[in-house]
């Protein structure tokens, strides 16, 4: 999505990756290699004007080490923070945006000492790696901690209470390399077994929006930020609470490609490139889901107006994001009816 978006630009992306058949390599050349191979990264470093990256797990030494050849955006403290749970907690303390409590574990006698102080329910989560509910239990007893320190195989982890939330949010936003700074709406997502299903981009939030937007830009500057930046809360009434963030262009945000003035997608190659950030403007009511486990007959979502297919020719498996749909209508009631009819495509 990001290639597809330089392209009017005249952006021309190489991608790195270790795997076979990428859905970037059907659009944009390929190197396909580890991360972190010196000769692959010092091949697209040397042949780059600047370097990015759309998965956080990519290792932090190689964005660091291809920094010594092409400016690398967003900064690699970035991806540094946002792949430690433990880290990115104390990130968000330190800019004022409040965590659930927490502790970090590395010991079976750390968690029972942990699970005193943070109490139960509670969710155990890995430090690294964890991604779509993936690396984390919940521990709604003590007496199974041993049980659940097992089930995350006695990795480094953080133990988080549990929080009773009414929503979910994230907010999707830019900061250029003048420090300019362009938010989306806050959009509400809903998560199924830790998996993102829906996302809607909210209208009406009021003062929220503005908190959450602060919060974003404290964060931004703090890490010198260069790129689309996503931060998930847990919203409880009128507060906001830190859950995690991603560097990088988001799966919540994927709606803004038909539904905002201008793309993350656009929106993140304009702040890396160093051109002016587009407008994040809402376009009308709109709201996306994941195609997950199973693709639906392509011809009935073309069927429905307003709906727009994107699928990333990956095969099938149960649980895998394979694509996604946005719906666009002109005013709520038509996008209530007609999000019944993409829902009922879905194999949920
Ligand atoms: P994460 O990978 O931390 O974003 O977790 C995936 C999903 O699990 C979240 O989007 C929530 O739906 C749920 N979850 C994670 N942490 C908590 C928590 N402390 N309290 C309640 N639900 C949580």
């Amino acid at each position: 999505m990001l290639a597809l978006a330089g392209y009017p630009l005249d952006i021309r992306v190489t991608t790195l990756d270790p795997g076979e058949d990428t859905p970037a390599s059907h659009v944009a050349p390929a190197i396909r290699a580890a991360y972190d191979d010196p000769v692959a990264l010092e091949k697209l470093a040397t042949s780059s004007d600047v370097l990015t990256f759309e998965f956080e797990n990519v290792p932090v030494q190689a964005a660091r080490k291809a920094a010594d050849h092409v400016p690398v955006f967003p900064p690699p403290a970035a991806l540094e923070a946002a792949q430690d749970r433990a880290a990115e907690k104390a990130l968000f303390e330190r800019v004022g945006l409040a965590v659930p409590a927490y502790a970090a574990v590395s010991s079976a006698d750390e968690l029972g000492a942990a699970l005193e102080r943070v109490g139960t329910p509670a969710v155990l989560k890995t430090r690294r790696l964890g991604y779509d509910g993936k690396g984390q239990v919940v521990i709604r007893d003590p007496a199974l901690a041993a049980q659940a320190w097992r089930a995350v195989r006695e990795a480094p982890c953080i133990l988080e209470a549990f929080v009773p939330f009414d929503g979910e949010v994230s907010l999707v936003g830019a900061r250029g390399k003048d420090g300019a700074t362009s938010f989306y709406p806050l959009i509400a997502n809903e998560h199924r077994d830790g998996i993102l299903h829906v996302s809607r981009p909210l209208v009406d939030v009021g003062e929220l929006q503005a908190r959450a937007e602060a919060h974003g830009r404290a964060l931004m500057q703090e890490l010198d930020y260069v790129g689309v930046l996503a931060i998930e809360f847990f919203r409880t009434g009128e507060d906001l609470l830190g859950n995690e963030f991603a560097p990088r262009v988001h799966n919540t945000g994927h709606w803004t490609i038909e539904g905002a003035e201008t793309s993350q997608f656009e929106q993140h190659l304009r702040a890396v490139t160093g051109l002016p950030l587009g407008s994040s403007a809402l376009l009308g009511p709109c709201a996306m889901a994941n195609i997950i486990g199973a693709i639906p007959d392509p011809a009935a979502v073309a069927a429905i107006p307003g709906a727009h297919l994107h699928l990333y020719g990956k095969a099938p498996r149960p649980g895998r994001k394979l694509g996604h749909i946005t719906l666009r209508a002109a005013d709520p009631d038509t996008l209530e009816a007609r999000w019944l009819q993409v829902t009922a495509l879905l194999d949920d």
